[in-house]
């Protein structure tokens, strides 16, 4: 099974895919993360992911779609995988599809009101050292300078930062129709409110997950 968390940015997808992960043992795969490595490591996928970045853009299909395919190509990928950040456009959600044409694919939708992401994002810090993620306004601690788990030092994602912020809503809003469109047409559409706390969330996201999870395992035995 594909299950394809997707959302504007700060909306949690990247929580959610952690905590499936717990529960369920599948892996989730990140492309933001993926192409960061890339960049970090400076490989050529990442020199040429890194410009478009750093304004907020959308790298090019072609690189995100040959770094993807070689980690869903692992044996952890084998019975399932969580995808996040993936697809952003169309053209990424027909070429996934093609790639792997018969495994089953649930797609949930995170909704969240740009208010409320901006002021996430903004105080949003990630941990140079392990990529912990902490939030300035959800701390209990007032402001922490280092992560709790590692003490590494926080920082600021460069694209978090309030301009570069705004960018990456224009282009997430630009394709999201689209998307949905595709996905309801093959019956794999859902969406969860976002706002409330991410246990809360999970309990929504969990319960379409079995569902579905009980729903393929029966198209299997009748067969
Ligand atoms: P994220 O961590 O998902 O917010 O992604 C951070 C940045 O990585 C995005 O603003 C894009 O520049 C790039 N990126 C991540 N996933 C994709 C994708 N599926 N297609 C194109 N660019 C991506």
């Amino acid at each position: 099974m594909r299950i394809i968390l997707y959302g504007p940015p700060g909306s949690g997808k990247g929580t959610q895919g952690d905590l499936v992960l717990k529960k369920f043992g599948y892996p989730k795969i990140s492309t933001g993360d993926l192409l960061r490595r890339a960049v970090q490591d400076k490989t050529a996928l990442g020199l040429k992911a890194d410009a478009a970045m750093r304004k907020g853009l959308l790298v090019s299909d072609t690189v995100v779609l040959e770094l993807l395919k070689e980690r869903i190509s692992l044996p952890d990928c084998r019975t399932a995988y969580v995808l996040d950040g993936f697809p952003r456009n169309i053209k990424q959600a027909r070429a996934i599809g093609h790639l792997e044409a018969g495994r089953p694919e649930v797609f949930i939708e995170i909704r969240v009101d740009e208010e409320t992401l901006v002021g996430r994002l903004s105080a949003r810090r990630i941990c140079s050292k392990c990529g912990a993620i902490h939030n300035l306004a959800t701390c209990e601690r007032g402001r922490p300078e280092f992560c709790d788990i590692c003490r590494g030092d926080l920082e600021q994602r460069p694209d978090d930062l309030p301009e570069v912020i705004k960018e990456r809503f224009r282009v997430y809003n630009r394709e999201t129709e689209k998307v949905r469109e595709f996905y309801r047409s093959r019956n794999a559409y859902h969406a969860v409110d976002g706002r409330p706390p991410a246990m809360k969330v999970f309990e929504t996201v969990s319960a379409i997950i079995e569902r579905e999870l009980a729903g393929s395992r029966e198209a299997r035995v009748t067969r």
